[in-house]
């Protein structure tokens, strides 16, 4: 029986035994307790029929109990120095097929369809790189690509903007981003101490489970994203307000802008972070003709 790579014991052995030092520009902040990892690959419900796709696999923490617990791994690492390591970690694992690519470039709907072949099943489970957690989550969603959710550790001010619901200051473009391609709960607080070396914020898991269909049907789904950045661009002023001066020639199309908040019923004088998605939906479809 392998020792897990997760203890602060083993992963200290290897660090040595490749006189490997962490990079902090690459968010190399690795996981060192088990019970964490299996809380994680709880939350992504997955069975011997799964495919797990990681990002940042480190030294293989995750991917040990990922491969022990699904079907096949393929896990996306951009630094080339964690490959030899991977290679002996996971050795024993005939599962799991590290990519050596930065996430952002990758063409994950065609390793998706190279990889995962038959299988029906598939959940992106992460710890990430908390220097772009944002950008990998989005790229993920835009991509449209078939999977059941995302299980992923961040930073926990990121996973509360997230989750946020209206009404509340987290509660922002990111929130309506996210939200409108998934279901997004926070599943667990996670302490410093469970990463060698510790980060210097605090941590949480969140679970983003795909909507069937967004939330809200729109005409243009670019411009409700530019709607509701626009909306959040100053929190303290009106979304009238905002919209006008943030959406392209919006000072001089402000009587259009008020007719649109009037047609879908929203009260000039509120602010963005008290729309729902839906809301902000309707008055995307509203605004749409005026803009584009
Ligand atoms: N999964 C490991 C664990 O939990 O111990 C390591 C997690 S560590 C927070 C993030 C990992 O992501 C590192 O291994 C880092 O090298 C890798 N990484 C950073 N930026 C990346 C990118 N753009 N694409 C792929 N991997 C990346």
């Amino acid at each position: 029986m392998n020792k897990d790579i997760a203890t602060p014991i083993r992963t200290k052995e290897i660090l040595k035994k490749y006189g490997f030092s962490f990079k902090k520009s690459l968010g190399q902040n690795f996981l060192i307790d088990t019970n964490i990892l299996h809380r994680i690959v709880d939350f992504a419900e997955l069975t011997e029929e799964s495919g797990a796709i990681e990002i940042g696999p480190g030294i293989g923490a995750l991917t040990e109990q990922l491969a022990k617990r699904s079907k096949k791994v393929t896990a996306f690492e951009i630094d080339q120095r964690l490959l030899p390591i991977l290679a002996d970690t996971l050795s024993p694992y005939q599962n799991v097929k590290i990519i050596h690519q930065d996430i952002l470039k990758a063409d994950v709907q065609q390793v998706i369809s190279e990889e995962f072949a038959g299988i029906r099943d598939l959940m992106v489970v992460a710890n990430l790189p908390y220097y772009v957690t944002t950008p990998i989550i989005l790229k993920l969603l835009a991509d449209r690509l078939p999977i059941r959710g995302i299980v992923c550790m961040l930073q926990k001010e990121v996973a509360d903007r997230i989750a946020a619901k209206p009404g509340t200051k987290e509660y922002g473009s990111l929130s309506i981003a996210i939200q409108y391609y998934t279901e997004a709960e926070t599943v667990m607080i996670v302490p410093k101490t469970v990463f060698m070396p510790q980060p210097n914020v605090d941590s949480a898991v969140i679970r983003l489970t795909k909507r069937e269909k967004p939330i809200v049907e729109v005409k243009d789904e670019e411009f409700l994203f530019q709607v509701t950045r626009a909306s959040f661009a100053q929190r303290r002023k009106t979304i009238l307000n905002n919209l006008s001066s943030q959406l392209p020639s919006g000072k001089e199309k402000k009587e259009q802008i008020i007719e649109a908040l009037e047609e879908t019923g929203i009260d000039p004088t509120r602010r963005g972070e008290t729309l729902t998605i839906e809301e902000f939906g309707r008055l995307s479809d509203a605004l749409l003709g005026t803009f584009k």
